[in-house]
């Protein structure tokens, strides 16, 4: 299904697409490529691919901004190009390359990851994990060897388990808030908070904290699926949960 859209008051260059949905700009850029193919007389003005444009779109009227729009996909999507070495510019459509069609898993490969046994010893722990929130496995800075230059190695694991001797805590890194004992708990530098910024970056979004800066918890680090009794959300969910509630709701508060 192609995405609805509220024509003129969206941003268009949004509609750039990135997987493989189709929303009715690429139709459009499509349809005007195949009438590109199709056409077969002299090299046409750009204005005579507007009505395709129209119909695929099914508009009465295209506004500049959208048709610009449509260009600018169809030359991203690789459907045609500009081709403005004439007296006007006229539109040139690209040949298509046919995607290769993916390789058959060969049977070697198959009996190979069948083979591979993924069940769990009964005897396994997990790694441990220290009451300040640092796994019990850390890594040792080794001393530079004067003898021998060329010693690749510079860390050693070792194994922690009395958290007096934490080489990460001695180090003043912060242990992970979901592992950290009560006793352990630190605000959280401010760089490893939620920040709204960080969310829509993308990545790791920043831990939730409460207003003091100490981890809140949650089901996958989102404070807004689970947190104890009594403590409130993260500022940042707060405010992007009541920017969602409809505005009859708010207008209530
Ligand atoms: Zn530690
Ligand atoms: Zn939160």
């Amino acid at each position: 299904m192609p995405q609805e859209i509220e024509p003129e008051t969206e941003d268009l260059t949004a509609f750039v697409v990135e997987d493989e949905a189709t929303t009715p700009e690429e139709t459009a850029a499509r349809a005007i490529y195949a009438a590109l193919v199709a056409d077969t007389g002299r090299p046409k003005g750009m204005g005579h691919w507007k009505p395709v444009v129209k119909e695929a779109l099914g508009v009465k009227a295209l506004w500049a901004r959208r048709w610009q729009a449509v260009l600018e996909l169809g030359k991203t999507l690789g459907l045609f190009e500009v081709d403005d070495s004439r007296k006007y510019p006229v539109l040139v459509p690209l040949e298509q390359v046919e995607p290769e069609p993916e390789p058959e898993p060969t049977p070697e490969r198959g009996s190979y990851i069948s083979n591979i046994d993924a069940s769990i010893p009964d005897d396994w722990e997990p790694p441990g994990m220290l009451p300040c929130g640092h796994p019990e496995t850390q890594y040792k800075k080794l001393e530079p060897d004067p003898e021998d230059h060329r010693r690749g190695k510079t860390y050693e694991t070792v194994l922690v388990t009395d958290v007096a001797d934490c080489l990460m805590c001695a180090a003043g890194v912060p242990g992970h808030p979901q592992y950290t004992e009560e006793e352990y708990k630190k605000p959280l530098p401010e760089n490893m908070r939620r920040t709204r910024y960080k969310v829509m970056m993308g990545g790791f979004p920043g831990y939730c904290v409460d207003d003091e800066g100490y981890y809140i918890g949650g089901v996958g680090n989102d404070c807004r699926y689970y947190r104890p009794k009594g403590t409130d959300m993260c500022a940042h969910h707060k405010a992007e949960t009541a920017a969602r509630l409809p505005k009859k709701k708010r207008k209530k508060k």
